[in-house]
């Protein structure tokens, strides 16, 4: 399996820093998956209709196509058609942006994340998925992974793949882990904005943290549990996170 870090979309909004939208591409014999999708080619067409001018604003959205996953996957040689597996950690607009540019594809999410979405809470952004993604909900299991639930996914013909839910930021939002090689990535979403927060309740971005929570009590859980598995298993496990600029490997393209 070939694993590729992408940065597809770019938020400021001063005084935060800077902020990534941190996907993953994996491919595996000429077939795709992408691991959230960041700002999308059609919120680049569209930016008021898709996402409003108040979350633009809040959140400091820049629209660059050169940044969408579809010119990503287009620059590396794959076509977009091949992306047959996306997966979402959570449904937010800087997350899911990109659903529409593979309209194929099957999009996995935990059923809670689903659950909210059809609820209408406002913080996502209906016309995002306007085109009707083929949704695949994965609910609670009894696998383990370190000690952590672990939801399998059917991905790429059966890649070592899991749904590891890390709710509080919303009430679905969960972490995905794939085996690359030897050891595990995991892709903790927004379980943590900067990977300072592995170590410290005392960044400025813990507040920023506290205020996008949809279940503070349960963020916190969830960053307990990942700083417990990066204490007891962080040789064989690498984390990396959605918004935080520096966890990008030095080879990663469009930053
Ligand atoms: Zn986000």
């Amino acid at each position: 399996m070939n694993l590729y870090h992408l940065n597809c979309g770019l938020l400021h909004a001063p005084p935060n820093p800077r902020a990534a939208c941190h996907c993953l591409l994996l491919e595996q014999e000429g077939r795709l998956a992408l691991i959230d999708t960041g700002i999308g080619l059609h919120d680049i067409a569209d930016p008021a209709g898709r996402i409003g001018e108040f979350a633009i604003e809040a959140a400091g959205f820049q629209f660059h196509e050169g940044l969408t996953a579809a010119r990503h996957i287009e620059q590396r040689g794959y076509q977009v058609g091949a992306v047959t597996d996306i997966v979402l950690t959570h449904a937010d607009p800087d997350h899911a942006g990109g659903l529409a540019d593979f309209p194929t594809a099957a999009v996995h999410v935990s059923v809670e994340e689903f659950a909210q979405l059809q609820s209408g809470n406002p913080r996502y952004s209906i016309s995002q998925f306007a085109h009707q993604p083929n949704w695949v909900l994965h609910d609670t299991s009894s696998e383990q992974w370190f000690g952590m639930e672990a939801r399998p996914l059917s991905i790429l013909g059966g890649t070592d793949a899991y749904l590891i839910p890390l709710f509080g930021h919303t009430l679905g939002h969960c972490g995905v882990v794939v085996r690359d090689g030897g050891r595990w990535l995991l892709h903790v979403g927004d379980a943590y904005y900067l990977r300072v927060e592995l170590t410290t309740d005392d960044h400025p971005v813990s507040a920023l943290a506290t205020l996008r929570a949809e279940d503070d009590a349960q963020r916190r859980r969830s960053l307990s549990n990942l700083r417990r598995l990066v204490q007891l298993h962080g040789t064989e496990v690498e984390l990396c996170g959605y918004h935080d600029f520096t966890e990008f490997p030095q080879e990663a393209v469009g930053l």
